[in-house]
C-alpha cells in the first residue's frame, strides 16, 4: 500500500477516492469518516472548505479546522457537553503540568508508534491525544459532543482530525479504521469502539480512582470491575495499573478544578488545597470471534 505524501490533514481527497479502487480487504485499513446522517452512513469526501457524501448532504469545515457532524437528534441540548468555561478551567489545569504523571503513565501503557491511527473518543480539550501525537507523530482523530472543547482541540492542536459528534450513538468512521482507541474519563460505547477498531488494535480505558479528587469530593467508586464487565463480550482485559499524583494548587487552580467538575462553588472562598489525581487505567484487546468483519 503506498503511503507517501500522506498527511493527516492533506491526504484526504486523495485517500477518499483511491479507496474505492482498492479491493475490500484494504479499503478501511485507513480511517474514513462516514455521513451521520441518519440511514445514510456513506463515505465523506473532503473538498476545500466541506465534506461531502454521494448522497449530496455536506458538511463545513470550521475556521479552526474541525468539521462538525453532530446531528439535530444526536443532542438533546443546545450546547451538549462541556461548556466553555470547563473546557477552559481544564486547559489551565493542564497547563500548569497536574496532569502529567497520569499522561506518561498513559504513554507507557499504550504504547503507541507513529504508524499507530488512534481515535480518542470524548477526547475533551484534546489534551491528551493532541499532546500524545506530536510526541509520537502517529495519525490522530479526536471525537467530542462538545463544540467548545472541539474548536479548543483544534486551535490548540492543528495537526489532528478534531469531529463534533455524539460517539455515544456512533462513531462517524467506518469498521476497522483503528489502531488504537482511547477514552479518557469519558463515556464509554464498547460496540462501536470495537466496530471501528482492526482485529490486531488495542483499546485504552482510563477511568477516575477511587482517590481521584479526594479532598474535594470525597472517596469515589471502584470501577475497574464495572468496566471490565461493560466490555467484556467484545475485549479481553491484558493490562491494568493506578496511576496517583498530587499537587499543591493555588485557590485558583483549586476553583479550576471545581469548575471541571462542575461542583457548586461553595459561599466561603476557596482555599489553596493539595488535590489528588489519580486514574485506573485498563488496556484492552479485541477478542477473537467479536466485532467487525475487516
Ligand atoms: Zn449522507
Amino acid at each position: 500500500m503506498n503511503q507517501q505524501g500522506r498527511s493527516p490533514l492533506n491526504g484526504e481527497d486523495e485517500c477518499t477516492h483511491v479507496q474505492f479502487l482498492l479491493s475490500p480487504e484494504v479499503r478501511y485499513t485507513r480511517r474514513m469518516l462516514l455521513c451521520p446522517v441518519r440511514g445514510c452512513h456513506m463515505a465523506l469526501a473532503r473538498g476545500e472548505r466541506q465534506l461531502l457524501c454521494p448522497q449530496g448532504h455536506s458538511f463545513d469545515v470550521a475556521r479552526s479546522g474541525y468539521i462538525n457532524l453532530l446531528q439535530p437528534q444526536d443532542r438533546r441540548s443546545k450546547q451538549p457537553g462541556d461548556t466553555k468555561a470547563a473546557v477552559l478551567a481544564r486547559r489551565r489545569l493542564h497547563d500548569r503540568g497536574v496532569s502529567e504523571p497520569l499522561l506518561h503513565a498513559t504513554v507507557e501503557m499504550m504504547a503507541a508508534s507513529n504508524s499507530d491511527i488512534v481515535l480518542d473518543a470524548g477526547c475533551g480539550d484534546g489534551f491528551y491525544l493532541g499532546t500524545l501525537a506530536r510526541q509520537i507523530g502517529f495519525d490522530a482523530h479526536g471525537i467530542d459532543i462538545s463544540i467548545s472543547a472541539i474548536d479548543a482541540a483544534s486551535r490548540r492542536y492543528p495537526g489532528c482530525e478534531w469531529i463534533v459528534a455524539n460517539a455515544d450513538r456512533v462513531v462517524p468512521y467506518a469498521d476497522a479504521s483503528f489502531s488504537l482507541v482511547i477514552s479518557i474519563t469519558a463515556r464509554m460505547n464498547a460496540g462501536e469502539f470495537r466496530r471501528v477498531l482492526r482485529h490486531d488494535g488495542r483499546l485504552l480505558v482510563a477511568v477516575p480512582a477511587p482517590d481521584d479528587l479526594i479532598e474535594l469530593r470525597g472517596a469515589g467508586r471502584d470501577r475497574v470491575a464495572r468496566t471490565v464487565e461493560t466490555f467484556a463480550p467484545d475485549f479481553k482485559l491484558i493490562d491494568q495499573r493506578r496511576v496517583t499524583t498530587s499537587a499543591d494548587l493555588d485557590a485558583d487552580a483549586v476553583h479550576d478544578v471545581l469548575h471541571s467538575i462542575y461542583r457548586p462553588l461553595r459561599s466561603q472562598p476557596v482555599n489553596a488545597l493539595r488535590v489528588t489525581f489519580a486514574l485506573d487505567l485498563m488496556l484492552f484487546q479485541p477478542r477473537r470471534d467479536s466485532g467487525n468483519s475487516a
